[in-house]
C-alpha cells in the first residue's frame, strides 16, 4: 500500500507532475477505482484522514463516494466532509466520476450459499444489499472497505461471506457465489472529485454542490424542489440542477444560513460555452422550451410539424391542414416561397399563399411554419406566420439570419447540406444574438457520397449537437431521404434517439404534388407514426380516430406484457437455481408502488393493474402457493 508520504517523495523526483488522487480504503476497493481514473491512487484509512491529507497538500485530489443509486447519499463520507467544510476547510468539488458497483457475494472455498451466516462489507455497501441479506437470513458485519471485508473473510474462514468487487474477491482467494447482488442493477456510485481552491483544473461541468448546514435551509430547499442529500441529522449537501440555482440562492437568503457554501461552481460563475465563441448557442443552460400556442418543443416536449412541401391552393392547404391535425401533428408547415434548384420550377405562390396557410392553421388550431428566403420577405412573412423557417440553402446566409432573428418570431433553422455541426450552431448564434428568443434546429440530411437517398440523415451529428446546445433539435426525414418509403424508418430512428421532434412532408395526392411528391407521406401514414409515438390525436378527433390511437396503445401493452412475462420466467429459473422462494411480498409491494407512482393513473386503477400483472407473473413463474412471504 502506498502512503501519501511515499507518493510525495516520488513526485519530487518526477519531471512530470502526477496528480495524487486519494481515496478511503485499500487497493481493490471501489474508491481505489475512482482514484485510478483521476491520477495516481493514494490509500487513506478513513474519510477524516483523506480530507486532512487533501488539506495538508499531500494530495491534489480526494475522491469521496457521495451518492449511490440504491442508497442515495453516502452518509459515512458526507458527514466528515460537512464537518471539514463547516470548520473552514479550503475544499471545492471539481468534478464527478461514476463508478459501476458490480458487487459479488464471495466465500471461502467449500462454503455453500445456504451456509453463510455472516456477510462482511462496508456499511453503505451492506445497505445496498438489503434484499440479499434478507434472503440469506445472514447478519451484517461492518468493515472499513470492501477489499478489507474480503481479506477478513479469507482470514477468518468459516460460514462467512463478503460483498465486494469480483476482483477483490479473487485477490483475497475467495470464490464468488452470486453476482450482481445489489438491490438495483446496474448500480453506480457517484464519487465527487475534491480539490483545494487553487488545486486541479475543474471538469467542464462540475456538479453544483451546495453545503446545507441547517435544518431550516434544508426545509426551504426541499420546498423549492431541490433534493437535500442528508448526511445524518438535518444538515447535508445538495447537487443543485442548473434551472434551480437561482431558487437555491433565494433559499439561502431566506434562511439567512451563514454556513451555506457552494463547493461546486458558485451561481454567478460563468460556465464556459461548450463551443468557443458561441456563448448563446452553446452556453450551459437548462433545455430551451419553445412554445407557440398549444405547440411545445424542447425540455421533454416533442413536436411533429407536418404539411405539404408547398402551398398549392387555398383548398389544398385547408384540406391538408385538417388531415395532419387529425393525424396528430402539432404544427402545420407549407412553403410559400420555394427555393427550387431550377429557375423554371414552381417558385411558390408567395404572400397570397401565406394568407391561405395561416387561415388553414387557424381553422384547425395549429401554428404555421414557413420559409423565408430573402431579407425582403422577413417583414411581411413575420407579420403572419407563427414560425419562420431558414432553409438548408440559407443556413449560412448571415444577413438573412440577423434579420430573421430580430423579427420577433420563433425560427426553425435547417442545417445546410454542407454545414458542420459547429457551423450550424454558429448560425443559431446569429439568430440568438439578433434577439430571437426561440430557436429550433432541424437536421435535414447532409450531402455525402451516397446516392440512394436524397441526403444522409446525420443522426450522429444531431445527437452530437444535442450535447452542445440547450436548443431543441428536430429531424426532417423527408428531405433527408427524398423517398416516402424510407421516411417512417428514419422518423422512428430520430424519435428513438431522443430528438425533440420531426418535420415531415405530407400530401394526400403525392403523385400530383407540385413539389417533392416522392417524399410525401400520406396523412394515414403520419397518423400511424403519431400513434406509435404516443402523440394524442388532434383537438377535435372522431371516435374512429381515437380508437385507432387506442388500438396502437393496446398493441404496445400486449408487447410489453409479453416481455414482462418472459422476464418472469427467467427470474423464476434464477430463483430456483439460487434456492430462494418464488414469492417475495416485499418485492410485490415495490412493484405496486411503482404503478402507484405513475402519473395519470388513479390509485384504484394502479392497484388493479399491479394485482393483475403480479398474478400473471406468478402464474408463469409456476408458483403454486409454496414459500409465501
Ligand atoms: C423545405 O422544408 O421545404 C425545404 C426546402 O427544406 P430544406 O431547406 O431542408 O431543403
Ligand atoms: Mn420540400
Amino acid at each position: 500500500m502506498t502512503t501519501p508520504i511515499e507518493a510525495n517523495e516520488s513526485d519530487t523526483r518526477c519531471e512530470r507532475r502526477v496528480v495524487r488522487a486519494g481515496y478511503q480504503g485499500r487497493e481493490g476497493s471501489f474508491g481505489a477505482r475512482a482514484a485510478a481514473r483521476c491520477g495516481r491512487p493514494v490509500a487513506l484509512p478513513t474519510f477524516e484522514a483523506l480530507l486532512a491529507a487533501l488539506a495538508a497538500g499531500a494530495l491534489e485530489e480526494a475522491l469521496l463516494p457521495a451518492v449511490d443509486r440504491v442508497i442515495g447519499p453516502v452518509a459515512e463520507a458526507l458527514a466528515p466532509l460537512g464537518a471539514a467544510v463547516d470548520a473552514g476547510a479550503d475544499v471545492v468539488v471539481v468534478g464527478e466520476v461514476e463508478v459501476p458497483m458490480r458487487l459479488v457475494l464471495a466465500a471461502p472455498r467449500g462454503v455453500d450459499l445456504g451456509e453463510i451466516a455472516e456477510v462482511h462489507s462496508q456499511p453503505p455497501v451492506l445497505r445496498q444489499c438489503g434484499g440479499l441479506l434478507g434472503r440469506l437470513g445472514a447478519s451484517a458485519v461492518e468493515a472499513g472497505d470492501t477489499a478489507q471485508a474480503a481479506a477478513a473473510v479469507a482470514r477468518l474462514g468459516g460460514r462467512r461471506g463478503a460483498v465486494c468487487s469480483e476482483e477483490a474477491a479473487l485477490e483475497a482467494g475467495l470464490v464468488p457465489l452470486l453476482e450482481d447482488v445489489s438491490d438495483v442493477r446496474p448500480n453506480v456510485t457517484r464519487f465527487w472529485r475534491l480539490s483545494r481552491k487553487e488545486g486541479v483544473e475543474p471538469d467542464a461541468r462540475p456538479p453544483r454542490v451546495l453545503r446545507v448546514p441547517t435544518e431550516r435551509l434544508a426545509a426551504i430547499l426541499r420546498q423549492s424542489g431541490i433534493e437535500v442529500l442528508s448526511s445524518g441529522g438535518e444538515s447535508g449537501f445538495c447537487v443543485v440542477p442548473e434551472d434551480l440555482v437561482h431558487a437555491a440562492e433565494g433559499a439561502i437568503r431566506e434562511a439567512k444560513a451563514k454556513g451555506a457554501r457552494w463547493l461546486g461552481p458558485p451561481p454567478d460563475a460563468e460556465r464556459r460555452p461548450r463551443v468557443e465563441g458561441l456563448p448563446k448557442a452553446t452556453g450551459v443552460r437548462p433545455p430551451a422550451v419553445v412554445t407557440v400556442g398549444g405547440f411545445r418543443v424542447g425540455g421533454g416536449a416533442r413536436a411533429v410539424i407536418a404539411g405539404p412541401c408547398t402551398v398549392e391552393s387555398e383548398e389544398q392547404i385547408g384540406r391538408l391542414a385538417r388531415a395532419v391535425a387529425r393525424a396528430g401533428a402539432t404544427a402545420l408547415r407549407g412553403g410559400v416561397f420555394k427555393p427550387r434548384t431550377s429557375p423554371y420550377a414552381f417558385q411558390g405562390h408567395g404572400l397570397a399563399a401565406l394568407k391561405w396557410l395561416k387561415a388553414a392553421g387557424d381553422a384547425v388550431g395549429l401554428p404555421v411554419v414557413t420559409e423565408v428566403m430573402s431579407e425582403s420577405q422577413v417583414g411581411p412573412v413575420a407579420g403572419l406566420a407563427d414560425v419562420l423557417q431558414i432553409g438548408a440553402r440559407n443556413c449560412q446566409n448571415y444577413d438573412l439570419l440577423k434579420l430573421a432573428g430580430g423579427a420577433g418570431r420563433p425560427v426553425l433553422l435547417k442545417r445546410g447540406f454542407g454545414t458542420t455541426v459547429d457551423e450550424w450552431l454558429a448560425a443559431a448564434e446569429y439568430l440568438l444574438d439578433a434577439g430571437c428568443a426561440d430557436v429550433m434546429l432541424c437536421e435535414r440530411g447532409i450531402r455525402t457520397f451516397e446516392k440512394s437517398t436524397r441526403g444522409t440523415l446525420d443522426l450522429g451529428g444531431a445527437i452530437a449537437a444535442r450535447g452542445l446546445t440547450h436548443l431543441p433539435i428536430l429531424a426532417d426525414p423527408s428531405h433527408a431521404s427524398g423517398r416516402k418509403e424510407l421516411v417512417p424508418g428514419l422518423a422512428r430512428a430520430a424519435w428513438g434517439a431522443g430528438l425533440d421532434g420531426l418535420l415531415v412532408e405530407v400530401h394526400d395526392a403525392p403523385e400530383s404534388a407540385w413539389c417533392d411528391g416522392p417524399q410525401a407521406l400520406l396523412p394515414e401514414d403520419l397518423e400511424t407514426l403519431c400513434d406509435e409515438f404516443g402523440l394524442l390525436p388532434g383537438a377535435t378527433p372522431s371516435i374512429e380516430r381515437v380508437r385507432t390511437a387506442i388500438d396502437a396503445v393496446d398493441r404496445e401493452i400486449g408487447r410489453l406484457v409479453a416481455r414482462r412475462l418472459e422476464l418472469c420466467r427467467r427470474v423464476a429459473e434464477a430463483k430456483r437455481a439460487a434456492g430462494v422462494p418464488l414469492r417475495d411480498t416485499a418485492r410485490e409491494e415495490r412493484v405496486t408502488a411503482r404503478y402507484l407512482d405513475t402519473p395519470g393513473i388513479d390509485e384504484a386503477s394502479a392497484r388493479r393493474l399491479a394485482e393483475s400483472i403480479i398474478a400473471m407473473g406468478l402464474t408463469v413463474e409456476g408458483w403454486s402457493g409454496e414459500g409465501a412471504g
